[in-house]
């Protein structure tokens, strides 16, 4: 297997594809989604905004298997986007192709393209794992049994023997699932030549701080050098909306989980940069002054993942462009509208649309450009935005999809008009705020 050589002849920067030297994600990383390869640079471009303000933010291009599937495309394209974003911007930092959400089902197609994996085990949670791995991870871990002083934290964990136990009779199969994953792509293309990722967010139940450290101590068991983890957070994260739930409790919870992985890094032997995960993260506006502030206090990194906000921009720019491109953002709302079920069915525990709140096609048919980029556009207390609109066409790319050259042919005459709401959409609505810690 060959090893992927930087296009930017320079010294070894963090996390670059050395010969020999392992990949090593940076502090500060942003997930990004670009569903139709076509806004890699706009993206990238909020990247370069991140340095001229003195903060590397290190971008990585994500597409699960099911976004693949539902526009048709194959991990090679997402490749070609983003090695030519890198070039025409001449970024001399790191940048990763994410295989996101992959399983050993999946894994198969991102392995010659990718070089950072989501292993996703969400599903395998809850499953039974054999009595006699349980007995053995349990012995294994006494330091884990009583109180455990957590740097940086008010409160300490308290586990007895039993708790250790089922704690992990409920995750034990998952890391062990993970690890099949993990060698499965080290046997691709060796160790330390991708960033390995554990995912457990796509699930009903979070994990709480206490179980995350549970989880930790079995991944390195497992012997996965892993550098970010997902876990559930509690609240919803629904698509391309604000958090909903408890932000006060967010914050203790998200600030537990960072030094529960202080204490796994130390004591574990884990990798020295392992960080949090923030899934579903895109315009999570009410908890990123709890992030950027636990960050901050625990000296920690973070990754900000994002993915359909970028094809919201889109929808945004060709509203805002007018004429043909207008109405074509009119159709899709008008056949995402027909085909809601449908569209939203797989995305049933991700977003919340109150139908009654969903203005009739006909309606949006008599918009104006600024009528509907109000609508859909995330500005916080803007009295026009309409989170139910927003969700339903966040679900709704499979309509563009369908539409094809017609939908392409408009992004690329309207590209200067898009590029500009969705660089500033990532880096005003989400880098500022995450990694500079500014009020949106
Ligand atoms: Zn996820």
């Amino acid at each position: 297997m060959s090893i992927r050589q930087p296009l930017i002849e320079s010294g070894p920067k963090t996390g670059e594809t050395v010969e020999g030297k392992a990949l090593k994600l940076a502090k500060y990383s942003v997930g990004t989604g670009d569903r139709f390869a076509h806004q890699a640079k706009a993206q990238l471009q909020a990247c370069m905004q991140a340095l001229e303000a003195g903060i590397e933010v290190v971008p990585v291009w994500n597409k699960s298997n099911r976004e693949h599937s539902i526009i048709g495309s194959e991990p090679l394209s997402a490749r070609q986007a983003a090695d030519a974003a890198v070039k025409a911007l001449g970024w001399k930092h790191a940048y990763y192709l994410d295989a996101d959400h992959i399983t050993l089902k999946t894994v198969g197609r991102f392995l010659d393209v990718c070089d950072f994996y989501t292993i996703d085990v969400a599903d395998s949670i809850g499953e039974a794992a054999p009595a006699a791995e349980i007995d053995r991870f349990v012995h294994h871990h006494p330091e884990l049994l009583g109180r455990i002083e957590l740097e940086g934290a008010t409160e300490a964990f308290n586990l007895t023997s039993e708790s250790l136990r089922q704690t992990a009779q409920k995750y034990l199969a998952a890391v062990k699932q993970a690890g099949e994953v993990y060698r499965t792509i080290v046997n691709a293309k060796g160790e330390g030549n991708f960033i390995p990722e554990v995912s457990m967010d796509e699930t009903d139940a979070a994990q709480s701080p206490i179980e995350l450290l549970i989880i930790l101590a079995a991944i390195a068991d497992e012997g996965i050098p892993v550098q970010t983890i997902a876990p559930k957070f509690s609240g919803r994260f629904n698509k391309g909306v604000d958090y909903v739930g408890d932000v006060a409790h967010f914050e203790t919870e998200f600030a537990l989980d960072l030094a529960a992985i202080a204490y796994a890094v130390s004591h574990f032997n884990l990798p020295k940069n392992l960080k949090l995960s923030v899934h579903s993260g895109s315009d999570k506006f009410s908890i990123y002054p709890a992030i950027h502030a636990a960050i901050t206090r625990f000296n920690a990194g973070v990754h900000l993942k994002t993915a359909g906000t970028t094809w919201l921009e889109e929808l945004i720019g060709l509203a805002e462009a007018g004429g043909d491109a207008l109405a074509l953002a009119k159709d899709v709302y008008a056949q995402a509208f027909a085909h809601s079920e449908e569209l939203c069915a797989p995305y049933a525990t991700v977003i919340d649309i109150d139908k009654g709140k969903l203005p009739s096609p006909d309606e949006v048919r008599g918009w104006t450009s600024e009528q509907f980029t109000a609508a859909l556009r995330h500005v916080r207390g803007a009295a026009a935005y309409n989170s139910s609109l927003r969700q339903l066409l966040h679900v709704g790319f499979k309509v563009a999809a369908k539409m094809g050259t017609h939908y392409l042919d408009l992004l690329e005459a309207n590209e200067s008009i898009i590029a500009k709401n969705v660089t500033e959409n990532l880096y005003e609505r989400h880098i500022v705020p995450v990694f500079l810690g500014s009020k949106v």
